[in-house]
């Protein structure tokens, strides 16, 4: 019988989660063994395969448009959807943007920070454009929420575990933790 199917991204994020669920070391191979990873961050397919997969995972929160982009194309091709760490589930530190007007803050950022000399705000219509800071379910649909800054890799090994062996993962007690 063929695998279940898993992919990953990330959006406005740090990287953590990521690092974190790579922390689950040999574990990895125990998942690996029941699932198949079809894309991720570190792999050269990023993004989900037409055909869907049976779970995604996303971390980071939505901080631009293309975060938007990757949110719902995740959610159209994942059977269930999780939203990986604390700014996937409640916003995380990006979020403290949303206090300043967009404009404000690209200024502070490409142009008055005090390293920067003849600074400029990038302009293409290539570039994604900054949005109000959100966690990903206020934009699509999330399935599971595993909070955590970063959610230990045993949490993460736990969830996944869980889905592949086809039961509903349930966190508590230390793994079940807000950063
Ligand atoms: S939840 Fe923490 S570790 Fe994960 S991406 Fe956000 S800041 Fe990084």
């Amino acid at each position: 019988m063929a695998k279940p199917k898993i992919a990953t991204d990330w959006m406005g994020d740090c990287a953590g989660c990521h690092m974190s669920l790579l922390d689950m070391d040999e574990r990895l191979l125990t998942v690996l063994g029941k699932v198949e990873l079809t894309s991720s961050p570190i792999t050269d397919l990023k993004h989900p395969p037409e055909e869907g997969v049976a779970v995604g995972v996303l971390s980071g929160s939505i901080n631009n448009t293309s975060n938007v982009y990757v949110a719902r194309m995740m959610r159209k091709r994942s059977g269930c959807l999780i939203a990986m760490g604390d700014c996937a589930v409640l916003g995380g530190v990006l979020s403290m943007r949303n206090a300043f007007d967009i404009k404000e803050g690209l200024r502070r950022a490409y142009i008055d920070t005090e390293s920067t000399v003849d600074g400029f705000i990038p302009q293409s219509d290539e570039l994604a454009k900054p949005i109000r800071n959100r966690p990903l379910d206020q934009v699509v649909k999330v399935d599971y929420h595993l909070p955590g800054c970063p959610p230990s890799a045993d949490a993460i090994f736990h969830v996944l575990n869980e889905l592949a062996e086809g039961r509903e993962p349930v966190v508590e007690g230390e793994a079940l933790k807000y950063d």
